[in-house]
């Protein structure tokens, strides 16, 4: 008998620690081992997506199929554990049942695949479903070929900017050296994303593994894994995970995976600032200086951390790196659309019914993600738009709601990828309202290095505050797209250039609200 509860942050915030202890307790008080004539084991999971309904707990009789219950409280563990661990007739009225099929039948979990299902702490769990396998198939490989296999496989990288991974990795592996990083972003930023932070707490060896491949694969022999510090239990797990690495040899001078040369991990604690997510902020906050972006050229991968050649990827592409190397390039490339393979991770938030996290195939639309996936909006409102990839997203329409979740679709569309944060809003949701908050986010996140970014986010965000308190002008609009295009053309890094995107999608695709905020005066 096996009895999983998801740990993650939302499991542990809902009480998912009580409800562990309740049933552990409850097994040792009936002597259920001896009853159900077999051994009880509790393990603490992952996130497995629906975090709304937290806590969720599995029960896995042997030979039948796993029964998920949601909303679990310690008061509801004797029953379960009577009618069902005992009685083997599920508490019928508590089963999370067919929504949360729905919830999981258009999803496809590969990246998610252990998260949930195993215990994120347990090396032997992680090795028993196959961990470690596809950097034990990597190192039978040349570097070369290791690189052509993740060309091969399509993979884009999933921090935002969708840069062909295998490409990547042959630049840093062709620049001259042998001092070289590697370091996976796990400085999640955006408000509402939170699939990192799951990956690292529910499946942290898999992460581990991903980067042992890319470290082989370019010639590195050291790497950082730079997480946010508001994830103290991603931080913990990760740090378990990799002292239990040093300590069986995987990792460190022992180097029994036979990687090129012993590849040493550590974790570096971001400090909480959106621009340290920039790769040349990031770098600059592990050496120790203020994180602040820097011109580029020269990229990471030739001048990059310590001024060293530097490989970055976030926690989802390296993530990525290991199921390809377990079911092959091929199979990873059946995955998804012509120019996006594989899957991609949501983390959906505001008006939908079942919000958290979803893996899906690229492709797959934004109408079957909201709706079908995730049950579509609360309170049967009307779906009015999604803000997808975050504060430098855009707002998409319900006119777009058909549009293919892929990198060039939603690029089409007027929003992008991005890390993957989608906010839903209904009809009561004013447009312009959510373009300001955003705009607040990136302004204040600004560095302040340059003059665009630093100064001309503050002015935009001034003329969207006075038109949703009434006082707009006429040619508000126009200067607001004016400044925005400036912007985004001359500030120095990624959040300056992508700041005005909710902007100028909402203006686009919602012109008429501003016009009435300016109009009516209110
Ligand atoms: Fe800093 Fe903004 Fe300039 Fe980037 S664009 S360097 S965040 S001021």
């Amino acid at each position: 008998v096996k009895i999983l509860i998801c740990t993650g942050t939302g499991g542990l915030a809902s009480g998912a620690a009580s409800v562990q202890a309740a049933f552990e307790e409850e097994f040792e008080k009936k002597g259920v081992a001896a009853k159900v004539g077999s051994a009880c084991e509790v393990n603490g999971t992952g996130c497995r997506g629906l975090c709304a309904n937290d806590v969720l707990v599995d029960v896995c009789l042997p030979g039948k199929d796993a029964v998920t219950y949601d909303f679990v409280t310690p008061e509801l563990v004797p029953q379960i554990v009577d009618e069902h661990v005992i009685g083997s007739e599920p508490v019928a009225k508590k089963v999370a049942g067919k929504y949360y099929h729905e919830f999981l039948d258009k999803q496809k979990r590969v990246v998610f695949s252990r998260c949930g299902t195993i215990d994120a702490e347990s090396l032997d769990q992680f090795l028993e479903t196959g961990g470690f396998n596809g950097v034990k198939k990597a190192v039978k490989m040349t570097q070369d070929e290791v690189i052509e296999e993740v060309k091969k496989s399509g993979l884009r990288g999933r921090g935002g900017g969708g840069f062909p991974t295998g490409m990547k990795w042959s630049f840093a592996k062709g620049s001259p050296g042998n001092h070289k990083y590697l370091i996976c972003n796990a400085d999640e930023g955006d408000p509402g994303a939170f699939m990192d932070r799951s990956i690292l707490e529910g499946d942290p060896y898999g992460l581990i593994e991903g980067m042992m491949i890319a470290a082989y694969a370019i010639g590195c022999k050291f790497a950082y894994v730079y997480v946010r510090a508001e994830y103290p239990l991603a931080i913990k797990r990760l740090q378990m995970a990799i002292d239990t690495c040093y300590e069986k040899g995987y990792l460190g001078e022992k180097n029994i995976l036979g990687l090129q040369m012993p590849l040493d991990m550590r974790i570096k604690a971001g400090a909480g600032a959106f621009v340290c997510g920039e790769e040349t902020a990031l770098m600059a906050s592990i050496e120790g200086q203020r994180g602040m972006s820097r011109p580029r050229p020269p990229f990471p991968a030739v001048r990059g951390l310590w001024g060293k050649p530097t490989n970055i990827n976030n926690v989802e592409t390296y993530a990525n790196v290991s199921y390809i190397f377990y079911n092959g390039a091929d199979w990873y490339s059946s995955i998804g659309t012509e120019g996006t393979k594989g899957t991609k991770i949501f983390a959906l938030t505001g008006k939908v019914k079942h919000t958290g996290l979803v893996e899906v195939p690229a492709g797959i639309t934004m109408k079957e993600v909201i709706y079908d996936v995730c049950g579509g909006i609360l309170n049967n409102r009307k779906f009015k738009a999604v803000q997808a990839g975050g504060p430098s997203g855009g707002c998409l329409p319900a006119e777009a709601i058909e549009a293919e979740v892929d990198y060039d679709s939603l690029i089409k569309a007027g929003a992008m990828m991005g890390s993957g944060g989608l906010v839903v809003m209904d009809e009561t949701t004013c447009m312009v309202d959510i373009a300001r908050f955003f705009l607040n986010f990136t302004r204040v996140e600004s560095c302040g290095k340059c003059i665009p970014c630093r100064i001309g986010l503050k002015i935009m965000l001034e003329i969207l505050e006075r038109i949703t308190q009434g006082k707009g002008q006429e040619g508000d609009i126009e200067l607001l797209q004016d400044m925005a295009y400036d912007i985004k053309k001359s500030s120095l890094c990624g959040l300056g250039q992508t700041a005005p995107n909710p902007v100028l999608s909402t203006i686009r695709y919602f012109r008429d609200e501003y016009e009435t905020h300016i109009k009516e005066g209110e």
